[in-house]
């Protein structure tokens, strides 16, 4: 490997590890990980952490420090949706559903926990809702 794509490599390494600390760091802020899907992680980590074995056994310095890069901050993100996976976005301001008492975040029309219909949804919220996707 020419030192130029050795360096191009090295970059590459610390943008993968990095961005999985910019997650982890979202998370500790919101503390919300109800979208975040856990098997789809465990997955992750266990194909980082056969591939940390691969590469020891091939001997490739720059693959095993790759593996554990990410596969620590994975292992991290894990435990993070397990500590949070209970905790809910709260606002005092928020309404509640009407039909199952979940929280209803604001401008939310349709409750994501029983899917009825927020009575207290206005038309503009609704439109806004529309707009955005
Ligand atoms: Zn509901």
């Amino acid at each position: 490997m020419t030192p130029t794509l050795m360096a191009v490599s090295w970059v590459a390494i610390s943008f993968l590890s990095i961005s999985y600390w910019f997650q982890i760091y979202k998370i500790h802020v919101h503390k919300e990980v109800r979208d975040l899907s856990i098997p789809y992680h465990i997955l992750l980590a266990l194909g980082f952490g056969i591939l940390i074995w691969t590469a020891w056994e091939e001997n490739s310095t720059i693959f095993i420090v790759k593996q554990i890069a990410t596969f620590i901050p994975v292992c991290i993100l894990i435990a993070q949706i397990l500590y949070h996976r209970r905790d809910h976005w709260h606002d005092d301001g928020d309404v509640n559903c009407s039909s199952c008492r979940n929280e209803l975040e604001y401008g939310w029309c349709w409750c994501p926990y029983c899917g009825k219909k927020n009575p207290s949804c206005t038309e503009v919220n609704e439109d806004n809702n529309k707009q955005k996707t």
